[in-house]
């Protein structure tokens, strides 16, 4: 299993990439980042292409992460299973990322520093752009009780009557007596 101190290191510098390009799979990587918690380790395969300054990298990723539901705070598993295409530039040329950004249909643009190609990097942003914005254990995660921090997915509370009393409901209820009050006074 790969360590993440020989992770980070794990890449090619751009001038080592062959003109035809490099292709490799990779398994069981499971140290990408401290708030990555993987549970099941990653494998894959990259392709590398060099177009002068630009490095064109298209891989599938799959395994699966551990992480917390945004509404319920349990953490569950979260498979990934992505197909990815991204395009490398070197970091100082932020221009022609703004270029890129016009001309660019959908393809995710990113950055190479050094003249190094960190596939470590590549994977762990991926990664990150794999989840999703909001992170859900179930679509419907009916999350936690407001008033008393119950999961309610899993368990029931009484603050929901309270609830019903909201001041909505009460100004409702005012409203209903106001009118019988006026009925009353016809
Ligand atoms: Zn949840
Ligand atoms: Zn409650």
């Amino acid at each position: 299993m790969e360590k993440l101190e020989s992770l980070i290191q794990w890449g090619i510098a751009l001038d080592e990439i062959p003109p035809e390009g490099i292709s490799f799979s990779f398994e069981n990587l499971s140290d990408f980042d401290n708030d990555l918690k993987v549970i099941k380790p990653f494998s894959g395969h990259l392709k590398i292409i060099k177009r002068g300054f630009e490095v064109e990298v298209s891989g599938h990723l799959e395994g699966s992460l551990e992480v917390i539901c945004d509404r319920c705070l349990e953490s569950f598993e979260y498979p990934i299973k992505e197909d990815f295409k991204v395009l490398l530039i070197p970091k100082a040329s932020l221009n022609i990322q703004e270029e890129k950004e016009l001309s660019a249909d959908d393809l995710e643009v990113s950055f190479y520093e050094n003249s190094f190609i960190s596939y470590y990097e590549i994977l762990k942003e991926e990664l990150y752009l794999s989840l999703p914005y909001r992170i859900l254990c179930k679509e419907d995660c009916k999350g936690l009780c407001p008033v008393c921090g119950t999961n309610l997915n899993k368990n029931s509370c009484q603050c929901a009557k309270i609830k019903k009393s909201s001041p909505f409901a009460v100004l409702k209820d005012f409203l209903k007596d106001k009118e019988k009050i006026s009925e009353k006074g016809v």
